[in-house]
């Protein structure tokens, strides 16, 4: 497509959001953005780009960092495994002493695939590899009019062969040409409602527009619906302290901290057995209260109890949050805890 990439690159550079991982080339922190991009939006990273690299400014610092400390500072985001990866690839990196700087090699670190390495090659190391993720789909498939399914990994192997073909030649280009078109999908192609075409630096070499097809494009097929899973959930206290629980090594939230839950919905009688088969007594039951959370495959419907009991049962007993990362998915919990052990809400 002649011509395309000059309006593109030139918009990108009068228009550009200033975010952090922009002014870099150094490609640790080029690598930690990207996997915080990975199913979050840029306004909810932003703060947790920061901390992150303020507490591990440098590779080695995160290689050698506790867990307990490396998942408080995700705690939130979702998707952990990502932190995991995060250290396991870091400790690599230490190991080997330098930082991979080919698309091969960056391929081989734990949790890089194709996109992630493709824009660390780019952005850090100046290699022409295009990076395709939703944003770039969208884009490619409407200025190609391309009416092919793009959840189908050869439609998507297509439209990363054509991105490499208009790939331009020039480090500072290269540098920034994948960012240039996933920044045009995200402010100006959007994805949700109308495109804003009258904006669009892409317009005059878009087939989409040229044949106003952009409404219908792109084609998707329409994901699974969740599973829906119900918990009943405890926020439960004893001589001010909260109990906390490890969930297990692997699956979802794996390792992570959570408050003591059960299958199912339960009313207070039978939310009373499970307390008592823990090895507990209800003293005095506070509230009862509803959350859902959604996972990429699933959906929790969660009711919880808060209440105070006795006896003794084999949970992390715990005066504050502040040590634990507890996920995202009990916020509405945590948020309990924390005002029944009198910490910020
Ligand atoms: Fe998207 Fe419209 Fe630009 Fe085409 S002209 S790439 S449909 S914003």
């Amino acid at each position: 497509m002649d011509g395309l990439t000059p309006p593109v690159l030139a918009w990108y550079r009068a228009n550009a959001r200033d975010l952090p991982w922009r002014k870099t080339s150094d490609p640790y922190r080029i690598w930690v953005s990207e996997i915080m991009l990975q199913q979050t939006r840029v306004a909810a990273v932003l703060g947790y780009y920061a901390r992150f690299l303020d507490a591990f400014p440098a590779v080695g610092d995160l290689a050698s960092a506790p867990e307990d400390l490396l998942l408080k500072l995700w705690e939130g985001l979702g998707y952990y495994s990502r932190a995991r990866n995060l250290q396991k690839a870091a400790r690599i990196v230490r190991d080997s002493g330098r930082f991979p700087d080919s698309f091969a090699e960056l391929l081989k670190l734990p949790g890089v695939g194709e996109y992630t390495a493709a824009a660390i090659a780019s952005a850090a190391f100046g290699i022409p590899e295009a990076a395709v993720d939703g944003n770039v789909l969208r884009v490619a498939a409407r200025l190609t009019d391309c009416h092919d399914d793009i959840s189908d990994p050869a439609v998507k192997k297509k439209i990363r062969g054509w991105v490499q073909d208009v790939f331009p030649d020039g480090s500072a280009d290269i540098r920034i040409f994948n960012q240039a078109l996933m920044e045009l999908g995200a402010v100006v192609c959007v994805p949700n409602g109308p495109p804003k075409c009258l904006l669009c630096p892409a317009r005059e070499r878009c087939l989409a527009f040229a044949r106003g097809t952009f409404d219908a494009l792109p084609v998707k097929k329409a994901k699974k619906p969740r599973r829906v899973e119900e918990k009943t959930v405890f926020v439960l206290l004893l001589e001010g302290r909260a109990a906390l629980r490890k969930r297990p090594d692997s699956g979802l939230l794996a390792g992570l901290w959570e408050f003591p839950n059960t299958d199912g919905v339960l009313d207070e009688d039978a939310a009373a057995e499970v307390l008592r088969s823990w090895g507990l007594e209800p003293k005095s039951w506070r509230k009862r209260l509803a959350a859902k959370h959604l996972f990429t495959h699933v959906e929790w419907r969660m009711t919880g109890y808060v209440l105070e009991v006795s006896g003794n049962a084999d949970f992390f007993w715990t005066p504050s949050l502040d040590a634990c990362a507890v996920p995202s998915a009990f916020a509405k919990f945590s948020k309990e805890a924390l005002a029944l052990l009198g910490g910020a809400p």
